[in-house]
């Protein structure tokens, strides 16, 4: 199974105690999967309007069904409605809240739940505030009632919900990208909303016709994990995290030593250029014996670090010692060059 599929799994597991976090969980469910379907060819429903009479279910659908099965555990615990969940074959021309796929010529399989009953259908959807008191109907795929995410638990439960429904997340061995596929830019920013308040920090961006909110640091999707409540996939995901890290400190060692090497060299470079230009227009005898000593040692060693150099001066010096005669020699060489006019 995909990591994806592991962090889905630990989520359809995970049913938060308080009745107020499983609604707004439910409410996020609806939100992503959920719509109002005429259960007679010739009933019209549009929206803020009365449904007539009930002829209408509920249907509550999706590919991936842990968000179907967790589905069944709200309406069974929150309402104490039994209802059974249906494998289906569908056309590729799905109902926008799933995910964009690639077109295939194989039909998809998708899970579903119906509510028919008239009386249920009110119940859930005047919980999950997509029908007022008086019966009007509430566009499913508007941001969620700001009353039901109040609270930091009910916001947890919506975001579980919301990756259940139409989120995924790249195994972390492979790379770091986490995102929940949303049908409006509204939704995509209630959700962007609700991740800053736990202090995450999440991106949108426009695929098609659909709004993906989505992160890609290591930090923002652990942090993720942790909030939603997947603590085993957390752990699991901090392994990996643990892993990469040590991968890349090892490395950034490496490429850290390299850089050094390729100062000093620049550095030696620069050294020796201006020591034979002190040769050639100043003369090593007309410089005092200590730097006279130190630019025949430069150009002998043309690759010693600093301290060995010191070493071989008679008597021996310290490296800040012989940075200090370099940087004199450097001096000297610029003051000859402005003098006659010569470019670096
Ligand atoms: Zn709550």
């Amino acid at each position: 199974m995909s990591f994806s599929g592991e962090v889905k799994e630990e989520l359809q597991k995970q049913v938060a105690a308080a009745r107020h976090c499983q609604i707004a969980e439910l409410a996020s469910i609806l939100h992503f999967c959920g719509s109002l379907q005429a259960a007679e060819k010739v009933n019209n429903r549009e929206e803020g309007v009365r449904p007539s009479s009930y002829g209408e279910k509920l249907v509550i659908q999706a590919e991936n069904e842990a968000v179907i099965r967790k589905c069944f555990t709200l309406l069974k615990k929150t309402f104490n409605i039994n209802t059974s969940v249906n494998e289906k074959r569908v056309g590729n021309s799905m109902k926008p809240g799933l995910k964009p796929r690639v077109r295939t010529s194989a039909r998809i399989r998708a899970y579903d739940i119906e509510l028919t009953d008239p009386v249920q259908i009110k119940q859930v959807l005047q919980a999950a505030k997509f029908m007022d008191k008086e019966g009007m109907l509430r566009d499913m795929r508007a941001p969620v009632s700001a009353m039901l995410i109040k609270n930091s638990c009910c916001q947890r439960a919506f975001l579980r919900g919301a990756f259940l429904s139409s989120g995924s997340m790249s195994d972390p061995g492979k790379s770091y990208h986490l995102e929940i596929v949303c049908t409006n830019l509204f939704q995509a920013e209630q959700i962007q909303t609700i991740l800053l308040s736990f202090e995450v920090e999440a991106r949108i961006v426009q695929r098609k016709k659909y709004h993906v909110v989505y992160m890609k640091d290591g930090t923002g999707i652990s942090d993720f994990l942790n909030i939603v409540e997947a603590h085993k996939s957390l752990m699991n995901f901090e392994n990996y995290r643990i892993v990469k890290e040590m991968r890349n400190s090892v490395n950034r060692r490496v490429n850290c030593e390299t850089a050094n090497i390729g100062k000093t060299v620049n550095a030696s470079t620069r050294q020796a250029e201006d020591i034979l230009l002190l040769q050639e227009k100043y003369g090593f005898e007309n410089l005092p014996d200590g730097l006279k000593e130190m630019a025949e040692i430069r150009l002998a060693y043309p690759d010693a670090p600093l301290r060995e150099l010191g070493e071989y001066l008679d008597p021996p010096v310290g490296k800040s010692g012989v940075n200090h005669r370099l940087r004199k020699l450097s001096e000297l060489a610029d003051n000859v060059r402005s003098q006659q006019g010569i470019n670096r």
